[in-house]
C-alpha cells in the first residue's frame, strides 16, 4: 500500500509550502486509488487526482467541502455526513456504518466512531490492504473501541492540531475538539503500534519551527517506543 499525503493542513487560516492544502490521504493498492477526505482546498482538483473512490471522515468544511460541486467517482460517508452533504450533486453515494467493514477498490475500510464534534459526527478508519493495517483519524478527541481500532496496525495517522496543550472541551455530555499529539503517542504505545504520522496540522505547526517541533515529536515517541513524524503535503510512504 502506498500512502500519499495530498494535504496536511487543518481548519486554520495559515498555510505554508509544507502544509498548503486541507488534510487528505491518497491510498494506492494494486493500481487502485482511494482518497480519504476532500476539504474545500480540493475543489476543482479531483479529475487530476484520479481517485477511484472518495471516503469521508466527517462533514466539516476541511474534510468535505471539496465535494460541493460533485465528484467524478463514488463517495462513501456515514449517514450523518450524508445528511450534511444532502444537496451536493453526487450521483454515486455509498453509506458507511460504524464497525461494518466495507470493501472499497481492493482494500477493506472499517469505520470507528470518534468523539470530535457534536454537529459533524466523525469516524476514523482502520484500513487493510493485503496484510497491512493502518488507522487514519485526522480529527480526534477519543476513539470508540480504541483497542480494537488500533491493535495490530502498523501505522497510526493522527491529528496534528495540537502538540501538548489540550484542546478538548465539554459540550453537554460530549467531548469536542482535539487530543494532543503527545497523548495520541501514548495510545500508540498502549496498543503496540510501531509508527505514527501526524497530519491535519494546526497553526502551531504551520507557523512554527518544524525542526524544533519534529524533534519534540520524535523524542516523545522514542520515550514510548514509537517512531513518529509530522507529515507534509506530498509525503509518500510505502508499507508492505
Ligand atoms: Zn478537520
Ligand atoms: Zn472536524
Amino acid at each position: 500500500m502506498v500512502l500519499t499525503f495530498l494535504g496536511t493542513r487543518g481548519e486554520i487560516e495559515a498555510r505554508s509550502r509544507r502544509h498548503r492544502r486541507h488534510s487528505s490521504l491518497l491510498l494506492t493498492y494494486l493500481d487502485r486509488k482511494v482518497m480519504i477526505d476532500c476539504g474545500e482546498d480540493w475543489a476543482g482538483q479531483l479529475e487530476d487526482i484520479g481517485a477511484h473512490a472518495i471516503v469521508i471522515t466527517h462533514a466539516h468544511p476541511d474534510h468535505a467541502w471539496g465535494l460541493r460541486e460533485g465528484s467524478p467517482c463514488p463517495v462513501y460517508a456515514t449517514r450523518e455526513a450524508w445528511d450534511a452533504m444532502n444537496d451536493y450533486p453526487i450521483d454515486e453515494r455509498e453509506t458507511v456504518s460504524r464497525r461494518e467493514p466495507l470493501h472499497i477498490e481492493g482494500m477493506t475500510f472499517e469505520a470507528f466512531g470518534v468523539e470530535h464534534s457534536t454537529r459533524a459526527p466523525a469516524v476514523g478508519y482502520r484500513i487493510r490492504a493485503g496484510e497491512v493495517d493502518i488507522f487514519y483519524v485526522p480529527d480526534v478527541v477519543y476513539i470508540e473501541g480504541r483497542g480494537e481500532a488500533l491493535r495490530g496496525t502498523e501505522l497510526y495517522v493522527g491529528d496534528g492540531v495540537t502538540m501538548s496543550r489540550s484542546m478538548v472541551r465539554k459540550r453537554g455530555e460530549r467531548l469536542i475538539g482535539h487530543t494532543p499529539v503527545r497523548t495520541q503517542l501514548t495510545w500508540c504505545q498502549k496498543e503496540g503500534i510501531p509508527e505514527a504520522v501526524f497530519t491535519h496540522c494546526g497553526s502551531g505547526v504551520v507557523k512554527g519551527d518544524e525542526r524544533v517541533l519534529g524533534a519534540q515529536v520524535r523524542s516523545w515517541a522514542r520515550e514510548r517506543g514509537v517512531e513518529a513524524r509530522i507529515a507534509y503535503d506530498g509525503l509518500e510512504m510505502v508499507l508492505r
